[in-house]
Order: structure tokens, then C-alpha cells, then sequence
């Protein structure tokens, strides 16, 4: 190519700096809060003779013999003796310049696992230099490396860290004396981590029991808790309109017009929520109860009350589907009240025609819209509330962080703060509560509408279909409807689609007479919706579909769930699925059909999904086994997603740590306010955003 316009200046990027940056580890505090994964003892000789089958160990040796061996693949050979023993070096890649660094009489220092065997010790790449030079007088730190950043630009950079930061201690005084085992100051701990003394035990570093280990817990959690109460307190002082239900008013007559009584429980959750939403205090909430406890409506009399007291409210849903059906239910209940005020429920996505679009915009700047429903596309910019008092969010956990900051951003245009309610049908296991929503007030349905028949589950292998089909027969026969619901294949919405496709083609042949109706993501919307009208009327007998029912479908009718390659599910989505049925009075039936795979059998997490799910229908105790499978990074999916995670502490074993640091927080930033900011800024930096959304 002709070098006719000169190419810019390439800038300087990649590089170990630019590595550090990309990892978080910009600050030298982040350095010096970058723990070792492991260490290595470089400071001892060991004797071959002395040594144990499977010891990561360093000797000292001479090269007696050094070869290039070509089977059973190239290799290069190198023999070592040192005095007590031999032992065989095997590198299936190297350089010349390595071969000739181990030529024959060479003294050289060797590092690696040994592995004993018939032939005696041999060591599979190890690491060596020449004898010469001091031993290191402290364990060698291993951290997390990587090709833009190598493990000794580490090292180095973590030690010079340790000198610059700032390590000196944000505890308040006295406050570690009620912990068990005593912890030590942040630089003695630190150092400790970094750089352990030579006698220490490799046990003991490992053990994460150690007072060392203890203090970085301890800091860690104290953080997570101070950054949270900070940002609940941060909302405190912001003002949100006092919304009171009137009497004989919207909230009074919707309640009168439900065709059924609710439960203890939603009244429960409903006056927790009214009681929020008469304060100034934006409310901060989540609702959360099992799949079918019927959190629609009591998010719906949450909006009669907004309504009452001459607000807008606006209801957001993960998907159309769901968005649609909370606006088809939320019309149904709510505009034949508004009758004698004109007051209506708009309806935003992003598949609307402009026109209607354009109409409903009006409506929500008009005030008009007394109750706004849709997709994320409600928080778009054209959208313009006129007294927007309360959000809601449903199925929260499915959106971004993104998406629940741009909401926030939103929700300050209007120059006051709305209430925010948010619900998700994915209970939130204690400890977790404690730690990660720790600024959010919580209400709980934890009873389901009466008359409901548990679901029975059925785990049953892939090779039975046939079985499956006949009760499909049975349940359609009695006028009953079904789900299938076909695998969710990471890699490829297309094979998806084949394996849906092929399902619903087989079934249609299997069960001639009844409508076997199919969804999956990539239809249009509309074709989706007719789909989803023809079920939820009842005219369709069987639906087989992708994931894209997953979430709130509310079919009373449905009673039997079918659930394909159940193994590849999570287990929340599993749960959540299942919720989809035993809705109505029938007695309803999920079948978890499996598949084992080519090994001819199922992976262990796979197992124990599957083996919680047929033990257990309560979603709680679904929740703390996939918290336990999962482990919290997992389990929070989303909402973690950039956002600071644990690193040290471990929620599991440090219930009391994480009492101690909730305790502490409220008085730290009442009493010891510097600290208390110092504190959070030296663990979270800049990223205590996220902890908002
Ligand atoms: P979820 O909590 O999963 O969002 P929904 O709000 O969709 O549950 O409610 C599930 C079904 O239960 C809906 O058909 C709803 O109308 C119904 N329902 C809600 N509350 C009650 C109640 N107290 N008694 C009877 N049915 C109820
Ligand atoms: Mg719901």
C-alpha cells in the first residue's frame, strides 16, 4: 500500500502499566491489597534423598548427563545428582540456549514437583538457575499473572507498593478487641502476606484463620459495609413526594375489585411498602417472594397508591413478553377504575410503532398516563414523565447494572427522587442479604395464594420421551395445557432454534389434534405475542419454546411443565421455570428430563441441580443450594457485574466477621467520619457506583 497518507503516531498501549490498570491495580493500595495466590519456598535446599513423592522442592544438583531424546515425542533430557540421589529433568519445549545452560558438569539450583517413581525422581519442566547467589529468606509470593504481565514486573511492583502506599490503620480504636482470633494492624498483615518470614509454615499462610488473614477480612467487609450504609444514607437525605392512599380511593377500590383475597402475607409486604412510600425518604425496597406469590398485584396497589396521591408511577420489565402481560393485567385491573378521571396506562417497547410510541410519550408528559408499563424502553431518553413517585422494576435481577444506573439518572431529571420498588422472584440467602444488598429494605411473601397443589417434579432420562408424550396426551385430554421448554445452547441461539424446531415438529406429529404451538427469541415480536395470546386464551394445547418464557408467564391453565437437557439449566432458572406451573387448582407436574451425555453420565453440579430441584419446591432453600453450588460471584450475576466482590472474606465462614462489621458501621461513620471515608476510598476506589445501581 502506498504510504501516502502517513498512519498516526501508534500509541503507546498494552504493556505491564497498562496491564495493572486494566486489572484494578492502578493504586499502590490496590498493589498492596493484591494477595498472593500461593507461594513457592525458595529459601531451603532440599536432598533428594529426604525427599517426598509429590513436594514441590528445590535442590542443588550437577548435570551429569544432558540429551535430546525423540520419543516418545522430542524432549530434552537432563540428568542431575546431587550427591544424595539422581534426578531426571523432562522439557518438551525449550531453547538452545537453555540446552546449553545445563550442559554436562554445570552446578545449578532446580525447582519443581517432584514425582518419584520406577525409574526414580523426575521433575516435568521445572524452573532452574545457576547455584550461585543467596537463598531468599521469605517464601516467594505467586501472584496472578499473565503474558502482559509478567510474575516478576509483579513482585516487584506489589513490593515497591507496600513502601509508597499508604497502609497506616482506619479502624477506629478498640474496635478489633472483640474478635476472635486477634487481628493485627494492616501493615504488619500485609507484609506478613507478602513477604512471610522464612520458618512460617506454608500452612499457616494458607489457613485463612491466620490474624494476618483475619484483618483483611475484617477491612474488606468493613468496607463493603460502610460504602453501602453511605449510599443508603446518601439517600436519606434526598426527598421523595409523601404519597398516602386516600380513603375510598383507587388503592381502596382495587382492592375491592381483586377477584381474590390476598394473603397474609402480600397485606403484610403491601403495608411495609405503604408505610415507605407516606415517608419523604425515597424508598429503597425489594420485594421478593417465590414464582407465583403474586407480587404483580402488590406492586400494582403500590401504584394505586402513587396514583391516589396524584403521581405517576411506571412499571419495567426484563422482557415484552412479561411487560405485555403485566400491562394486559395492569389495564384490565386498573382502567376500569380510572373511568370517571380519564386517566389511562401507557404502554412503551422498543419494537412500538412510532405512532402509537409518539402517542404514548404524550400521554407520560401530559400526566395523562397515570401508570406507565414497558421494557427498558421506559427509561429512554425521549421519555418524559410529568410527576413520575414510583418505579418499579419486576425480575430486577435481570437487568444490567447499566440499566438500574440509567433508571437512577432518570429518575433525578424529574429534580425530586420517586420511590423505588424493586421485586425479583429469586429469594437473596441471608448472608448475601447482609453483605451485598445490605442498602436495600427487604420485603418478603414467603406464603403462596391458596388452593395451589404442589408441583410434583419428575427427573426422568432423555431416552423415556415417549412416556412423556403420553402424559402430554393425558393432561391435554382433560383440557389442561403444557410447556415444553427446550435447552438454552450458550454458544448458539441457532442450534437452539434446530432443537426447538425439531421438537415441536416431533411433537405435532405425536400428538395429531392438538395445536403445538412454538416461541423462541428470534421471532418477531409480534409473531411472539399472537403465540403467546393464542396460550394464554387457552387455544393452544402445548407450547414448546426457548428460554423466553422463563420469566412471570402467567397461564393458571398450564399443569404440566416439561423441561428438555434439564442438566443445562442453573438451578434458579430451573426453579423459576417450574414456578410456571401449579398456578391454578390442578394438580401440576414438572419433568426434568435429562440427558447424560457422551461420558454416559452427569456431571456433579448437574447432579445436584437436578437433585435439589426433585427434593425441594421451597425457593428459599433453592436459593442457599445454588448460592452453595455457585458460589456468590455466580449467584449474583448481574447486579455484581463490575461491581466489587468479595475477595478475602467468604460469607460462609464469616458470619461473625460480617456481624462485627455491620455493627461497626453505623457508629464509624457517625463517629469517626475521616476514617470511615478513608476507609472506603482505600478499598473501593472508584468503584463504589456500582454498589448504587
Ligand atoms: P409472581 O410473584 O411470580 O410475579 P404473580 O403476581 O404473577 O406471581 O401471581 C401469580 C398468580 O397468582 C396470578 O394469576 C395472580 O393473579 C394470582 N394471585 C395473586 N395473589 C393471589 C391471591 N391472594 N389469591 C389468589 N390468587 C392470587
Ligand atoms: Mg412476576
Amino acid at each position: 500500500m502506498p504510504a501516502t497518507h502517513p498512519l498516526p503516531e501508534p500509541r503507546k498501549q498494552g504493556g505491564p502499566q497498562a496491564a495493572l490498570i486494566k486489572l484494578g491495580l492502578g493504586r499502590d493500595i490496590d498493589l498492596a491489597l493484591h494477595l498472593p495466590l500461593r507461594y513457592e519456598d525458595e529459601t531451603r535446599i532440599v536432598k533428594l534423598r529426604d525427599a517426598r513423592d509429590g513436594d514441590m522442592a528445590q535442590i542443588e544438583a550437577t548435570v551429569t548427563a544432558c540429551d535430546i531424546a525423540y520419543r516418545p515425542r522430542r524432549q530434552l533430557v537432563v540428568t542431575v545428582d546431587d550427591g544424595s540421589d539422581t534426578c531426571v529433568l523432562r522439557f518438551f519445549s525449550f531453547y538452545p540456549s537453555q540446552q546449553k545452560a545445563l550442559a554436562v558438569g554445570t552446578r545449578v539450583r532446580v525447582r519443581g514437583e517432584l514425582k518419584g517413581g520406577f525409574l526414580g525422581w523426575q521433575m516435568i519442566h521445572p524452573s532452574f538457575k545457576p547455584a550461585a547467589g543467596e537463598l531468599a529468606t521469605a517464601l516467594t509470593p505467586v501472584y496472578s499473572a499473565s503474558a502482559s504481565l509478567p510474575q516478576a514486573y509483579l513482585r516487584k511492583a506489589v513490593l515497591a507498593s507496600l513502601v509508597r502506599a499508604d497502609l497506616s490503620d482506619t479502624f477506629p480504636p478498640g474496635v478489633t478487641q472483640a474478635l476472635k482470633p486477634t487481628v493485627w494492624g494492616l501493615r504488619e498483615a500485609l507484609a506478613f502476606l507478602h513477604q512471610p518470614p522464612p520458618d512460617v509454615a506454608l500452612a499457616t499462610l494458607e489457613d485463612r484463620n491466620h490474624p494476618a488473614w483475619q484483618r483483611l477480612k475484617a477491612e474488606e467487609l468493613l468496607a463493603q459495609q460502610l460504602s453501602q450504609l453511605q449510599s443508603k444514607r446518601g439517600r436519606e437525605v434526598l426527598r421523595a413526594p409523601a404519597l398516602a392512599a386516600m380513603p375510598r380511593g383507587l388503592h381502596e377500590q382495587l382492592l375491592a375489585a381483586l377477584p381474590f383475597d390476598l394473603t397474609g402475607a402480600q397485606r403484610h409486604v403491601g403495608e411495609e411498602i405503604a408505610r415507605d412510600l407516606g415517608r419523604r425518604i425515597p424508598m429503597h425496597r425489594l420485594l421478593q417472594g417465590d414464582v407465583g406469590s403474586g407480587k404483580t398485584v402488590v406492586a400494582a396497589l403500590a401504584a394505586a397508591i402513587a396514583i391516589d396521591a396524584g403521581w405517576q408511577g411506571a412499571l419495567m420489565a426484563p422482557t415484552e413478553i412479561l411487560a405485555e402481560q403485566h400491562f394486559r393485567k395492569l389495564i384490565g385491573w386498573l382502567e376500569p377504575l380510572f373511568a370517571p378521571s380519564g386517566l389511562r396506562v401507557a404502554w412503551l417497547t422498543g419494537s412500538q410503532k412510532k405512532k402509537e410510541r409518539s402517542q404514548m410519550l404524550v400521554l407520560v408528559a401530559s400526566g395523562e398516563a397515570a401508570l406507565v408499563v414497558g421494557t427498558h424502553a421506559v427509561i429512554q431518553e425521549q421519555v418524559q414523565f410529568k410527576k413520575l413517585g414510583l418505579a418499579i422494576i419486576d425480575e430486577q435481577h435481570r437487568f444490567g447494572v447499566a440499566q438500574r444506573l440509567a433508571l437512577r439518572a432518570k429518575m433525578h431529571e424529574a429534580g425530586h427522587e420517586p420511590h423505588l420498588l424493586m421485586m425479583s422472584a429469586t429469594p437473596i440467602p441471608r448472608t448475601l442479604a447482609m453483605s451485598y444488598y445490605a442498602d436495600l429494605d427487604v420485603s418478603t411473601i414467603d406464603e403462596l395464594p391458596p388452593g395451589r397443589t404442589p408441583v410434583v417434579t419428575k427427573l426422568i432420562a432423555d431416552g423415556r420421551r415417549d412416556e412423556v408424550t403420553e402424559r402430554i396426551k393425558a393432561q391435554v385430554g382433560q383440557g389442561r395445557q403444557v410447556y415444553w421448554v427446550c435447552p438454552l445452547i450458550e454458544e448458539s441461539e441457532a442450534l437452539d432454534l434446530t432443537n426447538a424446531t425439531a421438537t415441536h415438529e416431533a411433537l405435532s406429529a405425536a400428538l395429531p389434534g392438538v395445536t403445538v404451538g412454538l416461541l423462541h427469541s428470534r421471532m418477531p415480536v409480534q409473531e411472539k405475542k399472537a403465540v403467546m395470546s393464542l396460550f394464554t386464551g387457552g387455544r393452544m394445547g402445548v407450547l414448546v419454546s426457548t428460554t423466553v418464557i422463563e420469566v412471570g408467564v402467567d397461564v393458571p391453565n398450564a399443569s404440566l411443565m416439561v423441561i428438555e437437557h434439564a442438566e443445562r439449566f442453573g438451578l434458579s432458572q430451573l426453579h423459576q421455570l417450574r414456578g410456571r406451573v401449579g398456578r391454578g387448582a390442578a394438580a401440576s407436574a414438572c419433568i426434568l428430563l435429562y440427558s447424560a451425555g457422551e461420558a454416559g453420565r452427569l456431571g456433579e453440579t448437574a447432579r445436584a441441580r437436578l437433585k435439589a430441584m426433585a427434593q425441594t419446591a421451597d425457593g428459599f432453600e433453592i436459593a442457599r443450594r445454588d448460592l452453595e453450588i455457585r458460589g456468590p460471584g455466580e449467584f449474583l450475576g448481574a447486579r455484581q457485574s463490575g461491581a466489587p466482590l468479595l475477595r478475602f472474606a467468604d460469607l460462609a465462614t464469616d458470619s461473625l466477621l460480617l456481624e462485627w462489621a455491620r455493627e461497626l458501621a453505623p457508629r464509624m461513620l457517625d463517629r469517626h467520619a475521616s476514617l470511615a471515608q478513608k476507609h472506603i476510598g482505600r478499598w473501593l476506589g472508584g468503584k463504589s457506583e456500582y454498589l448504587k445501581a
